[in-house]
């Protein structure tokens, strides 16, 4: 039997009371030097063909941790209870160089390679069985290239990129989960309340530095297809990104968040507000997001924005007209509204993926009856439905981006959590159904990092037409295939 989730429990799940996706509980990272002036990456990178033990590290660039190794268990956790791996090495490493040594070593030993930045991928993607994993949670430096600029190592999750940001009055636009690591988040793409403004995360990269599968250090500014390649695809599939260059934008002073409730939802009230959902969200300005969360007979709707508009409740009316209760929070401070979202520490048990990126409401009222019959009856299954569009379908950023589906605005989320793994079996399955409900009604984009391993196709879900253009940037960074997980790109 699934357990059937108190509202206090899963708000604790949640985080804070809004049921919103980027607010699932997060991993309580246990590393260190959160936030550090000093240089990115290094100069003193080895070149091509080197022996390990020539570059001639120390503790200082990495610490090689086998399974006896007393840290070895903490460095090997996850955000995803659900998925363990049991890797022969974990490389903690702390430089450039540090990275380097540990691609060389596993080139070596004929090791596969797996990079964990902050350790949440849906589908445990960032860790194996029996090969090296290359664990960056310690490489966290922010330095500041003058007001607009800024450099940043793949270890900072999100709350430590707001603590350095927001006293600068700036602003990445990335998602809200505190512990999400930036570098698999802009490695995927990256969205959040901020998206339908800015672009998605990977649109303010302005550069990066990779270690290939030889041990060798790239800079994007020699190559403008690897920076493409890693703008939407590039979640260990050519290489460590050790440092991304980000544009950063002025942060937006205030924001406003309206919560509704909807209780005791039946299958009419879920047409009836997704409709309402739809036609608000059509509507929004660039600087709002929204989201319709079904879990359980419960519907919770958010609603934000970061500039006040005169007239915004009366464009959210439609949706509020039909709520048990509005819930608004008005010109909060920015910093603080952020921390709201920032949700619980892991890990935790779930199975979390995309349930599609869709054009309109018809690409989910086609399967409306059993959609909604699966989630009231499987008590801990969530169908979620957030806004992207508005300038993530810029053609600018579409020219410069792998990211295929920037014309789809609206990303399905499927969620499924317990407590216990005896749970599982029964919300996978269920999980799997609604999945597969979307297939056969013709869904077929996903987006990469909300992953499913069950995924048929996975290379045109996530990366459409550029898969093979994807695929030479492999053959040139790791044609050895050394940088593998069930769905990397092939060479
Ligand atoms: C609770 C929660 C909230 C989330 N909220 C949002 C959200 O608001 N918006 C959003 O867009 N997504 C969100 N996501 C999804 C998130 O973007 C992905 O899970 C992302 O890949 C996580 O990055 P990570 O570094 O934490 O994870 P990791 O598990 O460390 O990495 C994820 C993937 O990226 C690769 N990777 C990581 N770092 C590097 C690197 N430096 N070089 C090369 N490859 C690398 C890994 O190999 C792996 O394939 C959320 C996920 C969770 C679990």
């Amino acid at each position: 039997m699934s357990k059937t989730y108190t509202k206090r429990e899963f708000l604790r799940i949640l985080g804070l009371g809004l049921v919103f996706m980027p607010l699932v509980g997060c991993f309580d990272s246990k590393s260190s030097d959160a936030k550090e002036s000093g240089h990115t990456g290094g100069d003193d990178t080895a070149k091509a063909g080197d022996d390990p033990e020539e570059l001639k590290i120390t503790d200082q660039d990495m610490i090689l941790l086998s399974r006896n190794d007393a840290a070895y268990e903490r460095y090997n956790m996850a955000f995803n209870k659900r998925i363990q791996h049991l890797p022969k090495y974990i490389a903690v490493c702390k430089t450039e160089k540090g990275v380097q040594y540990a691609v060389r070593k596993a080139a070596k030993e004929n090791l596969k390679v797996a990079v964990k930045s902050g350790g949440h991928s849906f589908e445990g993607f960032s860790s194996n069985d029996g090969g090296m994993v290359i664990n960056l949670s310690q490489m966290k430096k922010i330095k500041w290239l003058g007001n607009d600029e800024v450099e940043v190592e793949p270890g900072c999750i999100l709350q430590e990129i707001q603590d350095a940001f927001f006293p600068k009055k700036k602003l990445l636009p990335a998602g809200s989960c505190g512990t999400v690591g930036i570098g698999g988040l802009t490695l995927g793409g990256g969205y959040g309340f901020f998206s339908r403004k800015y672009g998605l995360t990977c649109d303010s990269l302005l550069q990066l530095r990779m270690v290939d599968g030889a041990g060798n250090v790239i800079r994007s500014e020699d190559d403008p297809n690897l920076l493409w390649a890693c703008k939407g695809g590039g979640n260990g599939n050519f290489g460590v990104v050790t440092s991304f260059r980000f544009k950063a934008h002025d942060m937006p002073p205030l924001f406003d968040s309206y919560v509704l409730k909807f209780r005791n939802m039946t299958a009419e009230r879920f047409e009836s507000t997704l409709s309402a959902w739809f036609e608000v969200s059509g509507q929004l300005p660039l600087e709002a997001f929204a989201a319709y969360v079904l879990n359980g007979n419960t519907l919770t709707v958010l609603i934000t924005t970061y500039k006040s508009y005169p007239d915004f409740a009366q464009k959210i009316a439609p949706i509020t007209a039909l709520a048990d209760s509005t819930k608004p929070t008005l010109n909060a401070p920015l910093p603080q509204a952020m921390r709201r979202y920032y949700g619980r520490k892991g890990p935790i048990y779930f199975k979390n993926a995309s349930a599609g990126l869709y054009k309109d409401k018809d690409d989910i009222l086609q399967v409306k009856e059993e959609l909604f019959k699966l989630v009231t009856t499987y008590k801990g299954i969530v169908f979620q439905v957030n806004t992207l569009g508005g300038n993530i379908n810029e053609r600018e950023f579409e020219k410069q981006s792998c990211y295929p589906h920037r014309s789809l605005p609206y990303l399905g989320e499927l969620q499924a959590y317990w407590d216990n793994a005896s749970q599982e079996g029964a919300l996978v399955k269920a999980f799997e159904e609604i999945q597969t409900l979307f297939r056969n009604g013709g869904i077929r984009a996903h987006y990469r990092n909300y992953p499913d391993i069950n995924f048929k196709d996975w290379e045109t879900q996530y990366y459409g037409d550029n898969y093979v253009k994807l695929q030479t940037v492999k053959r040139k960074y790791d044609k050895d295939d050394l940088f593998h997980y069930p769905q990397s790109v092939r060479v």
